[in-house]
Formats: C-alpha cells, structure tokens, sequence
C-alpha cells in the first residue's frame, strides 16, 4: 500500500513532543553540536534509571555491541553464542571481529535463547566460544539467572543485545544490567529514540574504559573533555589504538533525554496496549499470542500464525 496514505499503519511511529523540540533547538542555539554535556546528561540519565556503573552514548546500539566485543577482546576465529532469532545486528559485529556466531535454538515458550541448549554447547563444543550474547527478542526477558550461572560455571563474558529490552525486568534484575555488558537501541522505531544512537552499559571498569576509547578513534581523551581543560598541557591527547567513530552527537542526546523522562509512560501505555490485544487475540484460534512475561517490555507483539 502506499505508505503516503491515511490507510497505512505505520510500523512504529515515535512519539515526539515539546521536550524534544526545545531541547533540540538548545542545542541548536549553543554552538556545541557534537558529543558535549547533553550526551553526558543523558549517560548521567541511563545510570540513574538502570542503576549501573557506566553508560556510554553511542551513534548506534550495533556500535555498542562491537564495542563490548572489541572490549572483551574477542577476534580471529573465535565464536560467540547467540540466538538465531535476531536482527542482523547482532550477528555482524562479531564478523567485524573476525569471530563467528555459534547459534543455539530458541525456546518455544519465549522465543529466547535456550539457556539448557547454552549448556550443552559450552560442554560439549571445541571450539573456542568467548562470548554469549542473548537477545531479550521483542522485550521478553530472557531466563538470566540460567544463563548467568552457565556462564559463571564456565567462565565466559555475557554481552546482553537489550535493543527490545527498555525497559525489561529479568528474573536476575533489569535486562542490559546483569551481564558484563548490556546495549540498549534508540533507534528511530525502538521503545525510545534519539533518532538513530545506542547506550552500552557496563559495571565493568575494564569494558568501559576500554569502549570510551575506542568509540572515538581510540583517543584517550574525548572532545569536550579537552574543551573543558582549563590549561594547554591538558589539550594534549594520545592516540592509543586504530578506533571508532561511533559518539552520539549532542542533537541526538538532546532528542534521547527527552524521550528517556518519558520511558515508564510508554511503557504502560505499551503494556495497556498488549493486554488489549492479548486479549482480542485469544479468542482467535489461528493465530498463537506472544508468550506473556510480567518484565515485558512490549517493544514487539510477536503473533504466530
Ligand atoms: C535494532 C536492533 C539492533 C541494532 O540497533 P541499532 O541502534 O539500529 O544499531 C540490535 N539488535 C536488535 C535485536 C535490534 O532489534
């Protein structure tokens, strides 16, 4: 159908109000455009809400998950466990890397990863799996706790994909915060946008020094740091390894702070949403609803024909 007519339903339309605007057009008025003390503020923002160490505002949640990786210092052929019911994303960043993804099969009652299936690969497999990265698909926690404790049991780094997962409650804590490493999409059709951006999170001193460098051509100190240095000696920079240009612009920040104050309102409106639909769509019995979870994030409302 032709998506300029009033027929259309649109996949995800944001929703965008006054805040955005005035925090855009600050923004605009300040002369500071790139990376500078919105992107911090809503850094500030992602810790606060997810009660985690360190949040780094990226251009993308792709550029988060490959930063995590490159931070754990995954590469040449090594493999990584995933789900194979994901978006690309999740798949690529380990081919930047030169690793491989390792797919286990979903479960059938959350269409998640099956962490038993987790197990038995991390067993029974020779080749090297350095990394397991579930995917909290359409906001539906993932079982964490099965998951952590296989990954403790053989010592391998958990990188959440929590770009439906804004915001999820797993049944080991908030979904993006109890792996290693968590990345969270704000991307334009996602739970909240900054237009396109993504925020990796971390309790890991390590992971987080590492992306902060490496998101910016691997710089040792960030542009408005710089800005900020109050003498000469303190511009100066070192460049420390071949990195990424993958900061969040303040234009978008500005966009992603606004939308963050709202994340709990849409989130009950997206839950009031499901329920509707869960509802309606139970008294079909050619189309299967989504599986049901209290920590849902309802990003999508997955039906199964
Ligand atoms: C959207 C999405 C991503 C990537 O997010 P971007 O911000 O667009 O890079 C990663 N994983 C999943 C599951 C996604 O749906």
């Amino acid at each position: 159908m032709n998506p300029t007519t009033r027929e259309y339903i649109p996949f995800a339309r944001p929703v965008i109000g006054k805040e955005e605007e005035n925090l855009v057009l600050k923004v605009l008025r300040s002369g500071w455009l790139t990376t500078g003390k919105y992107a911090l503020s809503l850094e500030k923002s992602f810790i606060k809400y997810l009660n985690v160490s360190h949040a780094l505002a990226l251009n993308s949640a792709t550029s988060g998950l490959h930063l995590a990786l490159e931070a754990l210092g995954i590469g040449n052929g090594d493999h990584v466990v995933t789900s194979p019911y994901t978006f690309t994303a999740t798949i690529e960043i380990a081919r930047y890397l030169g690793a491989h993804p390792f797919f286990v099969d979903i479960e059938d009652s959350s269409f998640n990863i099956d962490p038993n299936l987790i197990e038995e690969a991390l067993k029974n497999e020779h080749r090297k799996i350095r990394c397991i990265i579930p995917v909290h698909l359409a906001g539906h926690p993932c079982d964490m706790t099965a998951i952590k404790d296989t990954a403790q049991n053989h010592q391998v780094p958990i990188v959440e994909d929590a770009a439906h997962a804004l915001p999820c409650t797993t049944n080991a804590g908030l979904a993006g915060t109890v792996g290693d490493a968590g990345v969270f999409s704000l991307y334009a059709t996602k739970n909240i946008t900054s237009g396109e951006g993504g925020m990796l999170v971390t309790s890991s001193e390590e992971i987080a020094a590492r992306a902060t460098t490496m998101r910016l051509h691997g710089i040792d100190r960030d542009v408005w740091g710089r800005y900020q240095a109050v003498s000469p000696a303190t511009w100066e920079y070192d460049i420390v390894a071949p990195g990424y240009k993958y900061n969040m612009p303040d234009l978008a920040a500005a966009v992603g702070l606004a939308q963050l104050k709202k994340v709990d309102v849409f989130h009950l409106r997206r839950t009031q949403i499901a329920e509707k639909y869960l509802k309606h769509f139970k008294e079909h019995d050619f189309l299967v609803p989504p599986p049901e979870s209290p920590g849902h994030s309802w990003h999508l409302f997955l039906l199964l024909e």
